[in-house]
């Protein structure tokens, strides 16, 4: 077991074109990482990369698209060696009363938030240094309580928290799992949210009470530079002020 969780590793970061995962680059770099910055928007990871410089790597990649992942993977292990930490940041909150009008975007929030974190680490297990380092599962308060309109997102979250818990005890002691839940960050992710309603309400409760992404990103950083013998494994992160 290796004691060294300093700086100089390689941090894989899916969702890096945006919000928590934008963040949580800088921050990693900032730590002295090598980063690569994985999403479907080509323009926001090169402009990022580029601005980062050396150690970060744009690698465009759907996480509901295993080749996409596959081809991330090979990328990596070229440009940036074997990993060390994997960030499953990657979502969408389509946020709407239950109803069949919208499977598709049940389908994609699954697809995305909890299989897509699936694909990503089953895709970059065989990568980690030595067969140890850190996956960060980025969950949610809603992986905890479930309001009206959120049934599939908190299902993917739930998802998520039960299957990073059984990952933990498979992959214990050289690979930590982490699960962040953050409550309210100002980022784009009610942008998506087709149903009026619900968007106007989620728009409303994030505008009058956030933290920002760089707040999340910077326990993410903290989280991954604790010890070896030291798991930080559940970390609820809300705005002071959130009432759920
Ligand atoms: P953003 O919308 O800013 O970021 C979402 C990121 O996910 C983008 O970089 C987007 O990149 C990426 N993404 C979406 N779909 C895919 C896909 N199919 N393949 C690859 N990347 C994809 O929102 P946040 O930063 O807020 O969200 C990040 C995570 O934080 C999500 O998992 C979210 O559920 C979680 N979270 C956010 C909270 C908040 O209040 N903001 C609260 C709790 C949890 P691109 O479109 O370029 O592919």
């Amino acid at each position: 077991m290796r004691a060294d969780r300093g700086t100089g590793r390689v941090a894989v970061i899916t969702g890096a074109s945006s919000g928590i995962g934008e963040a949580t680059a800088r921050a990693l770099h900032a730590a002295g990482h090598r980063v690569a910055l994985l999403a479907r928007r080509g323009d926001r990871i090169h402009a990022l990369a580029d601005e980062l410089g050396s150690g970060a790597v744009a690698i465009e990649a759907d996480v509901t698209d295993r080749d996409s992942l596959i081809a991330a993977a090979e990328r990596v292990r070229q440009e940036l060696g074997p990993i060390d930490i994997l960030v499953n940041n990657a979502g969408v909150m389509l946020l709407a009363p239950f109803g069949p009008e919208r499977s598709e975007e049940h389908r994609r929030m699954v697809e995305t938030n909890l299989i897509g974190a699936m694909t990503a680490t089953e895709v970059f297990l065989e990568q980690f240094r030595d067969g140890g380092g850190d996956i960060v599962n980025v969950s949610s308060v809603a992986g905890r309580i479930a309001p009206a309109d959120f049934a599939v997102y908190a299902a993917t979250k739930w998802g998520m928290n039960g299957w990073s818990e059984s990952l933990r005890l498979e992959l214990q002691p050289d690979i930590r799992v982490i699960v962040i839940e953050p409550g309210a960050v100002a980022t784009e992710l009610t942008e998506h949210i087709t149903h009026a309603d619900s968007k106007r309400k989620a728009q409303e409760a994030t505008a009058n009470t956030h933290i920002a992404p760089e707040d999340i990103a910077e326990v993410i950083a903290f989280a991954v530079s604790r010890p070896q013998h030291v798991a930080l494994n559940e970390i609820l992160v809300r705005p002071t002020a959130q009432a759920l």
